[in-house]
């Protein structure tokens, strides 16, 4: 598919949807207080085979014309069969296409992707659902949450990142020059549609970029989960569909449970899931988007906010190697590859600029034990950059 170029189309009939062992989806409530004009909780749902279910989903919600957006990876598959199943129950689809990758998020392909819309009349009763991994939730995302003031979103997502995280909790954005995700919008979908059937496709990099993600929500909020990552990892790698369930559905609770809490990240505790995640943008951010996966920065970020804690005095180093070995375990990187390696100063530059830094003094989200962490603000620059350094 050429970089850049749109495709819209009415998607031609697909095969019906191939569920090997199909599940009764769990559904997960994400709860929200209401806005003037209407309830804005959601229900997440997670199984196996449930793309087939979409059109009902949508059509007990009124709809009755949707915009489906996608990239090139799923386009002529799970984006197929999401909008076969919205046409099977009457409604209207138009799709369109965004080039893959991280560069995506960008003003140009929002603006391509807002003049599309504006080319087949999408109005404000047309359901945007955006059936790809993170990039595609967080543009299709921006633009349903801006075009004509605002349109209604749902999420189908196909990368475990997107179906652990990213999918779930309403932030949606674009990178600018200056940073990631600096341009963008809370705007909650009206459900999320978790298929763990679609992972069968994903690329071995990516799905452990995932994996990330998963080991985070243990480190930072559930013991037990950790340590039932720890036993069943090698279940967990090869893709076994009841461990990837049990997977899917902890990781988007936990997720729920602290956007519930904490929808605008105003009380602190959605900062949590920022785990390791100031070290990752900064190694995203110096290396440019795309040297490492979003996952992979966060492993690596991961192991980096474990040695600061081990250096702070806040865990131990069995517990430190705890969270290692379970990354390697899933072929996560710990430690930053040369070819991505950056000038320390850069790194601690770009820190400064993270949102959780106050007044230039550089504050982390730090474990004291397995299943608990904290953000912690008095962390001497001499030991970021000893980190750093390792
Ligand atoms: P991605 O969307 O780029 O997907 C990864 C790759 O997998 C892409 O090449 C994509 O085309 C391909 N792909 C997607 N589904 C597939 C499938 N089922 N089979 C085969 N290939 C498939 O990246 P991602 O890892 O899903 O998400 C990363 C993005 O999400 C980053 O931009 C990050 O900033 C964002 N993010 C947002 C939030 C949020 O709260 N909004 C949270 C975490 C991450």
């Amino acid at each position: 598919m050429t970089a850049g170029r749109h495709i819209t189309r009415r998607p031609a009939p697909a095969r019906p949807v191939r569920t090997l062992v199909p599940t009764d989806p769990a559904i997960i409530r994400v709860s929200l207080p209401a806005s003037t004009a209407a309830d804005r909780s959601y229900d997440v749902a997670v199984g196996r085979g449930l793309l087939g279910s979409l059109g009902k989903m949508l059509r007990d919600a009124g709809c009755r014309r949707t915009l489906v957006v996608s990239d090139a990876a799923v386009s002529g598959t799970h984006a197929k069969r999401a909008a076969a199943a919205v046409e099977a129950v009457g409604i209207d689809v138009d799709a369109v296409e965004i080039p893959r990758g991280e560069t995506s998020k960008s003003v140009p392909q929002l603006e391509r992707l807002w003049e599309e819309m504006a080319r087949l009349a999408i109005d404000r009763h047309t359901h945007v659902i955006g059936v790809g991994g993170g990039v595609v939730g967080d543009l299709a995302g921006f633009a349903a949450a801006t075009f004509n003031r605002g349109l209604p979103v749902w999420h189908v997502p196909t990368t475990l990142v997107a179906q652990v995280d990213s999918a779930i909790g309403g932030k949606t954005g674009i990178n600018l020059a200056g940073g990631k995700n600096l341009a963008g919008s809370f705007w909650q979908p009206r459900g999320v549609l978790c298929d763990v059937e679609t992972l069968a496709t994903l690329p071995d990099r990516e799905f452990r970029s995932g994996l990330a993600e998963v080991v985070k929500y243990g480190m930072i909020l559930d013991a037990p989960f950790f340590a039932w990552l720890e036993a069943n990892a090698t279940a967990v790698a090869a893709r076994e569909p009841a461990s990837l369930e049990h997977v899917v559905h902890r990781s988007a609770t936990l997720k729920a449970g602290v956007v519930t809490q904490d929808e605008r990240e105003v009380t602190g505790l959605r900062a949590i899931l920022n785990y390791g995640h100031t070290f990752a943008h900064a190694y995203e951010t110096a290396a440019g988007y795309g040297a490492l996966l979003h996952g992979e920065a966060v492993a690596i970020g991961m192991t980096d906010a474990a040695e600061l804690a081990v250096a702070r005095g806040r865990i131990d180093r069995e517990t430190a190697d705890r969270q290692r070995n379970l990354l390697v375990s899933f072929g996560l990187p710990v430690d930053v590859p040369p070819s991505a390696r950056q000038p320390i100063d850069r790194l601690i530059d770009i820190m400064g600029r993270d949102k959780k830094s106050v007044a230039g003094r550089l504050r982390f989200i730090l474990p004291s034990r397995i299943g608990h962490v904290d953000l912690v603000d008095d962390v001497p620059t001499s030991d970021v950059r000893d980190v750093l350094a390792r």
